[in-house]
């Protein structure tokens, strides 16, 4: 694949925070290749023809349905993205896999099972399998004749998963590890052949093993009853002195967080691009559906509250888009240059680690983007929208659970956070120098650098100027609490909520600006997510700010912090409206493939 070339100053993760891009620099839709639009097709018309009509026994739990439908996914090579083609996988670039994500998330519970299996099922024996464990199980994943699951959660253990209760030791012939323990909530569990189970050696070495279905001593629950995402399956298991081959350790004994944190990693991003997938499908119902129903004598499309709702359903989810694509091109740019050194696993290993900020961003905001779409969404429909017979009362229910899985949004929210902090430390990421360079600035008072000109010139200055409110912000909150910041997770999250505005802004307003076609209608939902996140950016900074200073020094501070957030006012109902009438006119999000 052809990668986007990006500078020096750019190649780190977070570094955006730091250093601005240009508008060649960022990968968008508009350059997806035609294998990568292929794949695309060919995972849409798989959806629409084998998994779309089987929603109602999906849905009711069918045996045997789900995994059926996961082979066939299979035979026709949508489960093996991940994996190396000496190992029988297709071996897809980055972006490939991206776009086959969200296109399965037409059906959320399809999304969720996929994900359990070519994702975080897969990816522990992708990168941290032997030669010979690859060997074993890599092909019959690939095609679907076997299917996987991730086993990190317990009763007591699903944020603190360090917290795990289940117990590994040596049999004392030293052939076979002997596991006792449960785990909880795993999706693919109740049809899985293959397990990748955490668990503690002598209890208190974390680590992984591969479990198969058949091993004695090893059970698998009743499904759960959930809120949403009926048709995955979620249950719970139970090892009673369940004996596995000495073999079955994957990676290393204690070093189980490893495979457990990497994993997760590259699973947050593609969560984010399967919510990407049901905004989009929220947006396209909630369209045809105003156009269709009629109220006061004309389609409610035509009210402006109505045009509104679909407006910022398509704004939000095109930086959301942006975001994503933006992220798998860097992410795809990194793993090609590093692909002629000797250990291409570990390399894309690291540059998982590298984008773990841009990971979780994906995770926080795909799921709370969604969130809103189906939302609002049920609100277009009305009552109808709280009737099961219609697409949204589902998408509603079935879009909770991104917030809570793959670590919760507080969860990631921390880490964002955290992983900036620990950059910073260690000088990954120049943000103490940035810090040293704003302080300056703002002693010397009120400059006349030179502002940004053309088109979008007021945009850059805002993405510029909130960079400048983050440091603010976040520079007081580090020199206040120093280590004990993570103790004030009120101004962590505000803090985590400006970082990911911030990405979010300026992927949509880069994304805006190279686009060579509908750039008019990019380029206003650009500038409304822009104008508001500045609104949103200044009330989380002011909190920040006044959670950490108090009389005169606090008002010195929001002084400051005003200079960074002043802006013009701008039509948003404008832009908005037009944004919608762009939704209108195409029955779905307008800017797909962009
Ligand atoms: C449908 C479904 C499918 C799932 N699939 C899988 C799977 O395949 N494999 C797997 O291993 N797990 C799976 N999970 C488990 C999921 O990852 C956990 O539910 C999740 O990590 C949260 O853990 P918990 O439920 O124990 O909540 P808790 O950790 O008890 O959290 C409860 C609340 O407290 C908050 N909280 C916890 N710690 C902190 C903190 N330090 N700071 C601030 N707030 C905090 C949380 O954000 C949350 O709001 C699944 C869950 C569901 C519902």
């Amino acid at each position: 694949m052809a990668t986007i070339p990006v500078s020096q100053d750019l190649r780190r993760g977070g570094s955006f925070l730091v250093a601005a891009a240009t508008p060649d620099e960022i990968f968008t839709p508009a350059d997806l290749t035609g294998d990568q639009r292929l794949i695309g097709q060919t995972t849409e018309e798989f959806v629409t023809k084998e998994v779309l009509p089987r929603i109602p026994e999906l849905e009711q739990h069918k045996k045997g349905v789900l995994p059926e439908l996961l082979k066939k996914a299979g035979e026709i090579g949508l489960l093996g993205g991940l994996v190396a083609e000496q190992y029988g996988g297709a071996q897809l670039d980055k972006v490939a896999t991206t776009v086959l994500a969200e296109k399965l998330a037409a059906y959320a519970s399809m999304a969720v099972a996929h994900g359990g299996h070519a994702g975080i099922g897969t990816i522990p024996l992708v990168y941290f399998g032997t030669e010979e464990q690859k060997k074993k199980y890599l092909p019959k994943l690939a095609t679907g004749e076997w299917l996987a699951c991730y086993c990190l959660s317990e009763p007591q253990a699903g944020s603190d998963a360090l917290a795990s209760r289940t117990r590994v030791v040596l049999s004392p012939d030293g052939k076979s590890w002997i596991l006792n323990g449960q785990k909880m909530w795993i999706t693919n569990g109740g049809f899985a052949d293959v397990f990748t189970v955490f668990a503690k050696v002598d209890g208190d070495k974390f680590s992984c093993f591969i479990v198969e279905r058949n091993t004695p001593g090893f059970s698998v629950g009743a499904e759960e009853n959930k809120m949403g995402i009926r048709g995955s399956s979620t249950v719970p298991l139970f090892f009673e002195n369940a004996a596995i081959p000495k073999e079955n350790l994957l990676h290393e004994v204690g070093r189980g967080h490893i495979v457990a944190f990497n994993t997760l990693n590259a699973g947050r991003f593609s969560l984010g691009a399967y919510c990407l997938g049901g905004s989009k499908r929220a947006i396209a119902d909630s369209a045809k559906y105003a156009k269709e129903r009629t109220a006061f004598g004309k389609p409610i499309a035509e009210f402006g509250l109505i045009e509104a709702k679909l407006g910022e359903m398509a704004i939000r989810t095109f930086a959301l888009e942006s975001m994503i694509y933006r992220t798998a091109g860097m992410i795809e740019a990194a793993v090609s240059a590093a692909e002629s050194g000797p250990d291409k696993s570990k390399a894309a290993m690291q540059t998982l680690e590298e984008y773990a900020i841009e990971s979780s961003i994906s995770k926080v905001a795909g799921s709370e983007i969604l969130d809103y779409c189906v939302d609002e969404g049920v609100q277009i429909f009305g009552g109808y929208g709280f009737h099961e017979d219609y697409p949204m009362a589902r998408a509603y229910r079935d879009s909770r659970v991104n917030r809570i899985f793959e670590g919760t949004n507080e969860i990631n929210r921390m880490l964002i956070v955290q992983m900036l902090m620990k950059r910073a430390m260690t000088g990954a990421l120049p943000l103490i120098a940035a810090g040293k360079k704003l302080a300056d600035e703002i002693l010397a008072g009120p400059s006349f650098e030179e502002a940004p000109a053309g088109e979008f010139a007021a945009e850059q200055q805002s993405i510029a100027q909130a960079k400048k409110a983050f440091l603010l912000a976040s520079g007081a909150a580090v020199q206040r609490f120093a280590e004990k910041l993570a103790d004030h997770q009120e101004i962590v999250a505000a803090l985590a909520n400006i970082v990911i505005d911030i990405y979010a802004m300026e992927s949509s307003l880069l994304r805006a600006q190279k686009a060579a076609r509908d750039a008019e209608a990019m380029g206003d939902a650009a500038r409304t997510y822009i104008y508001d996140a500045v609104d949103r950016i200044e009330k989380e900074a002011r909190t920040a700010l006044a959670a950490t200073f108090e009389g005169d020094a606090l008002t010195t501070q929001l002084a400051v912090l005003r200079r960074f957030t002043k802006h013009s006012p701008v039509d948003t109902v404008a832009l908005r409206r037009r944004v919608a009438h762009a939704v209108l006119a195409q029955n779905r999000y307008p800017f797909e493939a962009r």
